[in-house]
């Protein structure tokens, strides 16, 4: 074992539904406007844009089930996902082939402070302090493929406190999981550890401490995620 000029930072990690094994974290990619009403919903035309991806990190995945409002913002929003954890990868993966490189999915938030992201979009910057802050992918455990198999339709849906406010299709997604994967694969070198964040349906809006999210997606269960 090597030993470390300083303390070694945790691995981040992820919950596994029914198991008490934690499912490491390399990198996080999340995808942007990849349901149509969203892309419109934000000003944008979804039919003439191709994927475009940014990242989170890996310690902002968050399974504690709470959100504190973060700093330096007064306009956090909702974004519900569903994720993707890849067991394999590489590069040039074809689509067809692109499924067995997956663990698992789960449901999670791409929350985001929309006046930030707002902020670095009108003037041509990148987009991590609107998106990668501390906390800013609360998640739920992962379900295996063995369990749930590769979900590709059925209800995404968030209500907050007890409303709701997101819902939409999984057959909604422009770029289907496979196509994800083997697009970045074209750009990343991808590897076991890898999370996808799949795109949110429309009606993303702000939050406030105190709100209660709901989330949910058909086969994929229950998350609820309590702001703080
Ligand atoms: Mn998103």
């Amino acid at each position: 074992m090597p030993t470390y000029a300083i303390e070694a930072p945790r691995v981040p990690a992820m919950p596994i539904a029914s198991s008490d094994d934690l499912f490491p974290v390399r990198r996080v990619y999340c995808i942007g406007r990849n349901y149509a009403a969203h892309a419109i919903e934000m000003g944008h035309d979804p039919d003439r844009e191709p994927p475009f991806f940014f990242q989170k990190n890996p310690d902002n995945l968050d399974a504690s089930g709470s959100f504190p409002y973060p700093a330096r913002t007064s306009d956090v929003h909702h974004e519900i996902e569903m994720v993707v954890a890849l067991k394999s990868g590489g590069t040039g993966i074809p689509v067809e082939q692109a499924l067995d490189h997956v663990w698992g999915y789960g449901l999670g938030l791409d929350m985001t402070r929309r006046d930030l992201q707002g902020e670095a979009k009108k003037m041509g910057r990148p987009w991590e302090i609107g998106k990668s802050f501390e906390r800013s992918a609360p998640v739920g455990p992962l379900h295996p493929v063995s369990e749930v198999g590769h979900p590709s339709e059925g209800l995404i849906e968030l209500k907050v406190n007890g409303e709701v406010r997101q819902t939409g299709d999984l057959n909604q997604m422009i770029w289907k999981v496979p196509e994800m994967i083997s697009y970045l694969s074209d750009y990343f070198e991808l590897a076991a550890g890898d999370v996808i964040m799949t795109g949110t349906p429309s009606g993303v809006g702000p939050v406030v401490a105190g709100d209660t999210l709901a989330l949910h997606v058909d086969g994929l269960g229950d998350l609820d995620i309590q702001v703080e």
